[in-house]
């Protein structure tokens, strides 16, 4: 998927960067009047979203990703080849067993087909992993994304409202983050739970909530924290917005000091934005790890490491790839198993019935593993495939070579290796 900088959405999401404001309710004053602003409700239905939340590769592997890359190589062929590479790395080092089998392991004879202009493999192991396979991740998150946005984009439709809270802990380096993970996963329920909370939940017309739960790594180590979408009936206004801060904050604050880590930040601790499209909701709560700037990230290099100097943990993968450096694959292993089976988008009871009804909610695994069809052009027998795999780089170069010159090219690319390719074959 390509993305250009003008699909990004109007306002970025507000994450971890310190603003010119300061003061605890500077960002609810800048929101309310950002709600006030005529004209920018979320008329725009889900269609960029994806694309807005699709994440790719890191700067510095955009020509130098893997000898198959070609010198002009545009931005999806250059994520193939990230993607693939990172992926490849996995093989041999993830601490899943079901990630070292993502598109290497086949399940029968793999199937190079194309949909479009664009070619994929059938017949492969997929992970599902949303929290540690840059091929998998991408593929859900975007998914998520734009049933996030399609259902945002309708209740702004309707007259209503959305609202962004983000919701961070102190945190410092050494602090192990499965133990992280427990306190900040269990942490959104806390805060919407309780008399308070459906007093407010009333008297704002609170109809429910998606929480996504997000890690980083910085100086001040493992850095977990929340996005959140809050979907209210009509518009609160400017006087609701300041009680749901209120509540936010205080119930942020006595979780956290009750699961013993120290308060809050006053300022980053916990923020709340109003939502003005679609497409941010989407984007604001699926992100992809590969870059953290919503949009065309390979074009905005500079971005790496922002300005809080935190890594997304495909970052921390990209830098052991590069370097070899065992600490940053510890700091890998520890992710991978500190976020195994924690679910990280949720819908709260009922909202997807009321926004997207009648669309049955797909595990990450169904997302991932969906055969998006396409015309069967070659086949590879389990034996070939081996060969395949075991040369970096040519898995992606293989569906370059497809959409390039069809079967004749794959052939040619394959011939050097000795592998023959049979031609079509069933569709499944
Ligand atoms: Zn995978």
């Amino acid at each position: 998927m390509i993305v250009s900088d003008a699909r990004r959405p109007a306002q970025a999401p507000r994450r971890n960067s310190p603003s010119g404001t300061t003061g605890a309710f500077s960002h609810v004053r800048r929101a309310a009047a950002a709600a006030q602003r005529p004209g920018r409700a979320c008329e725009a239905e889900a269609g960029a979203a994806a694309a807005a939340a699709e994440g790719g590769a890191s700067r510095h592997y955009a020509k130098n990703v893997s000898a198959w890359l070609p010198e002009d190589a545009d931005t999806r062929l250059t994520r193939r080849h990230v993607r693939y590479a990172q992926r490849g790395i996995l093989w041999r080092e993830s601490a899943l067993e079901r990630v070292r089998k993502c598109g290497r392991v086949p399940t029968g004879d793999v199937q190079v087909k194309v949909a479009g202009d664009v070619a994929h493999y059938a017949g492969l192991v997929t992970c599902g992993s949303v929290w540690s396979c840059p091929v998998c991740q991408p593929k859900i998150l975007n998914r998520r994304a734009e049933e996030i946005s399609r259902a945002a984009g309708r209740w702004h439709k309707r007259g209503n409202s959305v609202w962004l809270t983000t919701l961070t802990m102190p945190h410092d380096a050494g602090m192990p983050l499965a133990s992280l993970m427990q306190v900040i996963a269990g942490g959104f329920r806390a805060v919407i739970s309780g008399r308070p909370w459906l007093r407010l939940k009333k008297a704002l017309g609170i109809v429910g909530t998606i929480r996504s739960l997000e890690v980083t790594h910085g100086v001040n180590g493992w850095h977990p924290h929340l996005h959140t979408l809050t979907f209210l009936t009509g518009d609160p206004g400017a006087a609701g917005l300041v009680a749901f801060d209120g509540h936010m904050r205080a119930k942020w604050r006595r979780y956290v000091t009750g699961a013993g880590y120290r308060p809050p930040d006053d300022y980053h601790g916990v923020k709340v934005d109003v939502c003005t499209s679609a497409e941010e909701a989407g984007a604001y709560i699926a992100k992809t790890d590969s870059g953290r700037a919503v949009g065309n990230e390979l074009a905005r290099g500079d971005l790496k490491q922002g300005s809080t100097g935190h890594r997304t943990p495909l970052e921390i993968l990209d830098d052991f790839r590069w370097t070899g450096d065992r600490a940053d694959l510890a700091l890998w292993h520890e992710y991978e198993r500190a976020t195994y089976r924690h679910q990280r988008i949720t819908w709260s009871k009922g909202l997807r019935a009321l926004l997207l009804p009648g669309e049955d909610e797909q595990t990450d695994e169904q997302i991932a593993a969906e055969d998006v069809g396409g015309e069967a052009v070659a086949v590879i027998d389990k034996q070939a495939w081996r060969t395949v795999v075991s040369v970096p780089g040519l898995p992606a170069a293989l569906l370059d070579a497809v959409e390039r010159g069809g079967l004749p090219e794959l052939k040619a690319v394959l011939a050097r290796y000795g592998v023959d390719v049979i031609e079509g074959g069933p569709s499944p």
